[in-house]
């Protein structure tokens, strides 16, 4: 992504998309209707309750766990999900003394199939750079305060590896079914930003 030396003198991103869109249908390079179709999709039938479901499992059926550490492109498949930005999916385990927090530093690679569209923030340059420099304090500014003893992995996410995180299972969630974990899985806590709380 260009960085801009004044970034305000440039038009919005929402304009600059809405011209390329406009010259990409005039010249008869892209059908708007595929178009919408495909944002529609994303953010509406694909979401955070993809992975949600992915969590559940891994917490419930340790084969499945292990599966999906050891392929998550392979692991996710067998609940049905994939596609774009989805071939390389990369899971990583939280644990009581290890937290991963996933980021994209060069531009905004993310699991769609998984998560869906990313959010604002994660595609904010203030994100990206400060998640690797001072991920303790950051993540302490989004609501997560995490233990001087536990260590936190950065992962960058990029065309090759879409990393996607598995978060420590909250305790007093024993009696609980699959689908009433999967309820508790936030986005964020998938992307590292936040734990899941017992509801
Ligand atoms: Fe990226």
């Amino acid at each position: 992504m260009t960085d801009y030396p004044h970034s305000a003198d440039y038009p919005s991103p929402q304009l600059r998309v809405e011209a390329l869109e406009a010259l990409l249908v005039e010249r008869g390079l892209v059908d708007p209707e595929m178009l919408d179709g495909f944002i529609s999709r994303y953010v509406n039938d694909v979401g955070p309750m993809n992975g949600a479901k992915v969590v559940a499992k891994a917490w419930v059926d340790p084969d499945y766990r292990k599966r999906l550490l050891e392929s998550g492109t392979d692991a996710v498949k067998e609940l049905g999900f994939g596609g774009p930005q989805g071939e390389h999916i990369v899971v990583v385990e939280n644990t009581p003394t290890l937290h991963n927090v996933v980021v994209c530093t060069l531009c905004s690679c993310y699991p769609w199939p998984l998560l869906g569209l990313p959010p604002n923030w994660y595609k904010d340059p203030a994100y990206r750079s400060r998640v690797v420099r001072e991920p303790r304090k950051l993540l302490g500014e989004m609501g997560l305060e995490l233990a001087d003893d536990v260590e936190i992995h950065v992962w960058d996410s990029s065309a090759e590896n879409r990393y996607f995180v598995l978060p420590n299972r909250p305790e007093g969630t024993e009696d609980l079914s699959e689908e009433e974990l999967a309820l508790l899985v936030s986005r964020d806590a998938m992307v590292g930003v936040a734990a899941v709380k017992a509801g």
